[in-house]
């Protein structure tokens, strides 16, 4: 009689472990992909292939008769944007969310993947402001937490400051979706603008709210390299060919650019006086 209890009270406890064993191996995958990703920032540097030019067919064409966009503009305290800048703007899905032209797209996608695989739904606390705007929260905020007018990249539009229902701000990465999120972006164009540990080159602190539109292939390239989006910029070198998967990649001075022909041409300002083509095949 005194044996079975025993064996009861074994069988009870043994099953009451493998519950929350169970229950944590559940959790535990999203936590380790977030943690890994997290912990890939760092201040370094990253390589990219060169292309051999003598095996692309290069024509110049002229950057004021082009289509110039605006998604892989550096934009901080070091490269603040031109006082006559004009941002192409559009709005999100009729929220009243205003959003950058060539990000709306892709923000829808990133919305979706996430309350697909999360249930959750993604929400924008801050998208585009204008220079006075931003300039009030300067004056208001101060310069440890704000950027000037100018300095910012949300007038920019490509800036968005995301939060769920019940997790925002530096909490937001305490629920599943905001470890997805962070874990996700990359795949729709977003990178986690300013990381941890990160604050010497970008001048801000770690904010796993405010997401930046870069597009393709470059998000991927500055998240798999665990990169700030300082550290990318400066490690394309000007005039220089690079091959990313279908992408070739550079960046160079100048209006007269070189770019491979028989590719589909993307064209973006770097706010450092330069451009940066991006070539698909
Ligand atoms: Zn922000």
């Amino acid at each position: 009689m005194k044996k079975k209890k025993i064996l009861k009270h074994i069988i009870i406890a043994v099953s009451v472990l493998s519950a929350i064993m169970a229950g944590m191996f559940a959790v535990m995958p999203d936590k380790l992909v977030y943690c890994e990703q997290l912990c890939k920032y760092k201040l370094g540097s990253f390589q990219l292939k060169e292309a051999r030019e003598d095996e692309l067919d290069l024509k110049t064409a002229d950057a004021e008769s082009m289509k110039i966009s605006g998604e892989l503009m550096l934009v901080n305290r070091a490269h603040p944007l031109p006082t006559d800048y004009v941002p192409a703007l559009d709005e999100y899905k009729n929220s009243g969310v205003i959003m950058s032209a060539f990000s709306v797209d892709s923000y829808a996608e990133l919305s979706k993947d996430i309350s697909d695989h999360t249930g959750e739904k993604l929400y924008v606390m801050s998208s585009y402001r204008d220079a006075s705007e931003q300039q009030k929260i300067f004056e208001a905020e101060g310069s440890s937490t704000a950027m000037p007018a100018l300095c910012s990249e949300h007038e920019t539009g490509l800036a968005q400051d995301l939060y769920f229902q019940s997790y925002s701000g530096s909490a937001i990465n305490k629920c599943s979706a905001g470890r997805y999120l962070t874990s996700h972006a990359a795949e729709h164009g977003f990178i986690l603008r300013y990381p941890p540990m990160s604050e010497e080159v970008t001048g801000v602190g770690y904010e796993p709210w405010h997401f930046r539109y870069v597009g393709a292939p470059h998000a991927e390239i500055i998240t798999e390299n665990g990169l700030t989006l300082e550290e990318y910029i400066d490690g394309l070198e000007y005039g220089k060919f690079y091959v990313y998967g279908e992408y070739i990649i550079s960046r160079q001075n100048g209006n007269t650019l070189t770019i491979p022909d028989g590719y589909r041409i993307s064209v973006s300002a770097d706010n450092c006086g330069g451009h940066i083509i991006t070539a698909k095949r």
